[in-house]
């Protein structure tokens, strides 16, 4: 094949793109049921790589096997389009340091821009998809920045605010005060310094009593104004202990700590008894509808501290959660600057990090005080700017996803999740911690939250179409309309109070744009309500692991919000790509693998194969490009080469499957059939379970049995002259084999399947049904028998292997000695002596013939057993005869009596049995059989060798003449008297085995030498 896979495989693509098969093949299944499947969609401003490989090439897997399984497979493509990933691009581009050079620039130039940007790589990744054979719908994809996808996502969104489940909340986040922005962790983890605080210990006066304190600690005075609540732990036990005239409630556990050795203990209560009771905190700044109150929170420990816990929502996560489920009220006395407000009067207008010691001051001055002390600790700081940290709560909006948690979980219990420990494991996990999602974000770039609030009485709207918003609209808006920011920013609605509506700054998170896709992708419930219907739920979606908190789950979070459903029954989580040394890939490191190059080097087939055969999908699997190369020599070229050989035999002989009438079938093809309708089973069981790199393997092991064994062993059918019924069975047979082989391959490599099928039956194999096994072709013993054989073979292979005799010089006997119920081989003696070049081959032969079996001490074992006897023991068992050995094996067990008296019983663990071949032979043992071969080489068998090395020699001539296979001869040879005299003797042998009219001996012109066994020879070929 002088073609390239990559050269055949662009011609099939255009073959596909002429004929229209992909349309076809949907087509072709319009009315029968339908196969659902998604396209989790990928942004276009980041180039393809390894692991998107992978996952289209798993899509593409189930898509064509289900078509072919007689299901109709819709495949919409899809792009994600908004977010901050466009955004930074844009930014780096334009050189924009942050959102203040955003504004300076021009929000609607910058929004054109980052349109611009998304598209940056489509045409890669068309070339990708194209290149691969992945079959989806590019020309009519959905695109999340499309007015009718937006109008899908408003829709989605507006019912969840009709059910009261969009709110405007905070959420506790690390923050700089200076650069006036959040943090993410991995941020936050590169600014921590060691610093001096101070930690003070406050008295929160319990209500209705002189001189009760709950003694709250905290590490951070500077949040003691904006104090809502104290945690106590309800299961914990607390106790008021008197000092001083005064009573203090603590811990427990910590009451020693705090008030010295053995306190005066007045009471002693349960958290539980605590909880709801009121207190007047150190300071009175804040005016609380609800607050100032002891709440249960389990988070709470006696590990350190006083047991109560000071909770300011607006500076804590964990006093956030507390106080929103307590309904207490949210306050946040800390401005954008970190700055105290006009509220706390003495301090307004200071950096809070900087108030503690005026906070320690003031408690002292108010008799609040109980202790402080000074603290060496960890802090974070500013990467940027280093200024302290703080924990703040930014204002955002979310959906109350944890109001459905149960549904949530339930949703879940139905999908049928590869692999299966997704379910409860990872996923299951992720949905059981659910949190409220933040859907808002500050930024440009994104569906924008259709919200709209009153200035005056804050009430909300969220329009549900763009109808709606037309007539909510003070403005006239025009056909074209732009949903954009800072376009969609300019509309505003008038308030049945009369004020100003405008919309709330955010766009979304595009999470929720891309598990919007279902309903979005149709323009539901605008447009295409019936297909919807018929499109919903999924039967796969397919996507990496990583996807788990990603579009799983938004997938899943938007749909049961919106439908109370699951959105997909079925999840395919793939594992990661990693390079040979098991390192994840990364352009950074290098070690990337481009699947493009390794397309154009190896061909899509293979590297499709590579993927799905070389471990199971959900494993994060090494991958090189030795494993493609591999792929390539080891199946498609092997289907190749399989074709290539029928195609070349049927041309000469003309042979045309629906003219040519059946032949005589030997047990070869009975054989192959029989395997190939097993094969068929085992492939279609193993791909229903989605099991494809069992599929994969079944298939690639069948195309060696092909290869290596059918086609060997019919070669010299092919070759024969005319077109008798034997040969006509085997052309019947291999058509036959090879049409459903690549029928059963297409979901695989669907290139060069295609190519192969179209060329046997003259269509695209992916307009033909998967093939159905039909068992009255199978037989299971003929199987057992064949494979038996098989064996055989390459265990004497081996032997000449190691021993250094070529296959081709015959050799006297081979004695098969059965390891376990055995088959029948007598039928096959031929084959096995024509396979393994052997003239005579013994069957059910006893191995002591040809084998020592001598016992010795397996040490590890039998030495700590035997301790000193262990000598003794060794030297009586090294005597032992084949009758003792044998004795022994029977009975697992044998009694020694030691020369010094001892007794001792030794078992079969004790021992090793070691094989040892009599001279003059040697033996492999595979699981079923043993065999002998007699190494022997006698003169006579040395001639023959030779001879057959010279008919191997005229057939490399002839290939290097390029004679037609088929062609007779004229053989002139020079060689010695004694090589002569070798071949004369053995004329006969050599025309039975090449295709010789005649054979002379003489020298002539043009005559070329080889190298025979150490004799030069001087050949000349003529017609
Ligand atoms: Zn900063
Ligand atoms: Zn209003």
């Amino acid at each position: 094949m002088s073609e390239t896979a990559h050269v055949r495989e662009q011609r099939v693509r255009k073959r596909w793109e002429s004929n229209n098969t992909f349309k076809q093949s949907i087509e072709k299944r319009e009315g029968k049921q339908t196969y659902v499947f998604y396209e989790g969609p990928p942004t276009a401003n980041g180039l393809p790589h390894a692991g998107h490989a992978l996952g289209r090439t798993m899509k593409d897997f189930v898509a064509r096997y289900k078509t072919m399984s007689g299901y109709q497979v819709l495949r919409k493509a899809g792009w994600d389009t908004h977010g901050l990933p466009v955004e930074l691009e844009v930014q780096k581009q334009l050189n924009l340091k942050g959102k203040d050079d955003i504004k300076a620039y021009g929000i609607e130039a910058f929004i054109e821009k980052c349109k611009e940007s998304v598209f940056t790589y489509e045409r890669e990744w068309r070339h990708f998809t194209e290149a691969l054979g992945y079959w989806v719908d590019m020309d009519d994809p959905y695109v999340t920045l499309q007015n009718p996808y937006i109008e899908s996502v408003w829709n989605i969104l507006s019912t969840i605010h009709r059910k009261d489940m969009l709110y405007k909340g905070h959420r506790v986040v690390p923050y700089c005060p200076n650069c006036e922005t959040s943090l993410s962790s991995h941020e936050v983890a590169q600014g921590y310094k060691d610093v001096t605080d101070l930690s003070a210990t406050a008295k929160f006066l319990m209500e209705g009593t002189e001189n009760e304190y709950l003694l709250g600690w905290t590490t951070t005075p500077w949040t003691l104004p904006s104090n809502v609540a104290i945690a106590v732990n309800p299961d914990m036990t607390y106790v008021k202990v008197e000092k001083d005239e005064e009573v203090y409630v603590v811990a427990e556990a910590l009451a020693e700590k705090l008030l010295g050795e053995s306190p005066k203990i007045v009471a002693k209560l349960k958290g539980s008894e605590l909880v709801g009771s009121k207190y007047d905190p150190p300071f009175d700044y804040l005016h609380l509808n609800r607050g100032h109150e002891v709440i249960g929170a389990s988070f709470v420990t006696d590990s350190s501290g006083t047991g109560l816990v000071h909770m300011a929502p607006a500076h804590g996560d964990d006093d956030y959660q507390a106080i929103r489920e307590s309904g207490l009220d949210f306050v946040n006395v800390v401005d954008s600057k970190g700055r105290y407000t006009e509220e706390i009067g003495p301090l307004a207008g200071r950096f809070v990090k900087d108030c503690d010691v005026d906070i320690v001051k003031m408690l002292a001055h108010n008799g609040r005080l109980f202790s402080k002390e000074r603290y060496e600790h960890s802090y974070p700081h500013c990467w940027r700017c280093d200024s302290p940290l703080l924990y703040y709560a930014m204002e955002g909006w979310f959906i109350e996803t944890t109001k459905v948690k149960y549904q949530l979980i339930a949703n879940n219990q139905e999908v049928d999740w590869h692999p299966s420990h997704m379910r409860e494991g990872r996923f299951g996990k992720f949905l059981e911690n659910v949190v409220d999602w933040n859907i808002g974000r500050n930024r440009f770039w994104g569906t924008p939250l259709n919200v709209w609030e009153c200035d005056s009485c804050d009430k909300q709207e969220s329009p549900a179409s763009i109808a709606e918003l037309r007539e909510r609209a003070d403005q006239e808006l025009g056909e074209d309309i732009e949903l954009h920011k800072p376009f969609v920013d300019g509309i505003t609605f008038t308030c049945e109070c009369g004020g100003k509506m405008h919309r709330t700054s955010e766009v979304i998170d595009v999470w929720f744009d891309s598990g919007s896709m279902p309903f979005a992708q149709y323009h539901y419930p605008f447009e295409n309500k019936e297909l919807m219907n018929k499109q919903f739920p999924a039967d796969v979606v397919i996507e990496g692991v990583d996807q788990t908190r990603g579009w799983f789950y938004s997938l899943l979070a938007v749909s049961t919000l919106f439908t109370g459903k699951a959105p997909y029954k079925r999840v395919l989580s793939l594992g990661h790509i990693l390079d040979e040394n098991g390192q994840k890939m990364s352009k950074s490191k290098g070690n990337a693998l481009n699947p493009v190059e390794l397309i154009e080097e190896f061909g899509a087939d293979s590297l499709r194969w590579a993927l799905l055969a070389d471990s199971a999908p959900w494993n994060n699997k090494r991958f090189s490009k030795k494993t493609v190369s591999q792929t390539k020599s080891k199946v498609i070229d092997t289907l190749a080469n399989v074709h290539s050989f029928y195609k070349m035999y049927a041309e000469i002989d003309r042979f045309n499957p629906k003219t040519v009438e059946n032949g005589t079938a030997t047990k070869l093809d009975e054989w192959i059939l029989s395997r190939l309708n097993t094969v068929i089973a085992e492939v279609t069981k193993s791909l229903d379970a989605y099991d494809v790199t069992k599929g994969a393997r079944t298939i690639a092991s069948f195309l060696d049995e092909i290869s290596n064994w059918y086609i060997r062993r019919s070669r010299a059918r092919f070759w024969a002259n005319g077109m008798d019924a034997d040969k006509r069975a085997a052309y019947h047979t291999l058509y036959e084999v090879l049409t459903k082989t690549t029928q059963l391959m297409a979901p695989f490599a669907p290139f060069l399947s295609d190519e192969v099928y179209t060329d046997l039956a003259g269509n695209s194999v992916h307009l033909s049904d998967y093939p159905t096994a039909n068992t009255s072709l199978v037989n299971a013993e003929l199987e057992h028998e064949m494979d038996a054989v098989r064996q055989v073979v390459e265990l004497t292979r081996s032997i000449r292997n190691q021993t250094s005799l070529k296959t081709k010089q015959p050799l006297a006997q081979l004695a098969v000695v059965p390891l376990k119920q055995s088959a029948n081989l007598e039928a096959y003696r031929a084959i096995i002596a024509e396979e393994t070049n052997v003239k005579t081959i013994l069957l059910d032969a006893n191995q002591h013939q040809y084998v020592s079996q001598q016992v010795k001490l397996n040490f590890p074992v039998a030495g700590p057993k035997l301790g000193k006897s262990v000598g003794l023991v060794q030297k009586m068992i090294t005597q032992f005869g084949d009758t003792q050995t044998q004795q022994f094996l029977d009975a697992g067990k044998m009694i020694l009596n030691l020369e010094n008296d001892q007794i001792v019983e030794l078992e079969k663990e004790d021992i090793i049995l070691e094989n040892n071949p009599l001279p003059g032979f040697e033996f492999a043992e595979g699981d079923d059989y043993l065999v002998v071969l007699d190494t022997n080489v006698t003169t006579e068998l040395k001639e023959e060798g030779f001879v057959r090395e010279f008919i191997r020699a005229v057939q490399v001539y002839r290939k290097e003449l390029d004679l037609p296979v088929e062609k007779r001869v004229h053989l002139t040879i020079n060689a010695t008297e004694h090589v002569q005299d070798i071949l004369t003797r053995f004329e006969s042998f050599m025309k039975n085995h090449v295709l010789i009219d005649s054979l002379s001996f003489a020298k002539t012109d043009e005559m070329k030498y080889f190298n025979v066994e150490g004799e030069g020879v001087y050949l000349n070929i003529h017609m």
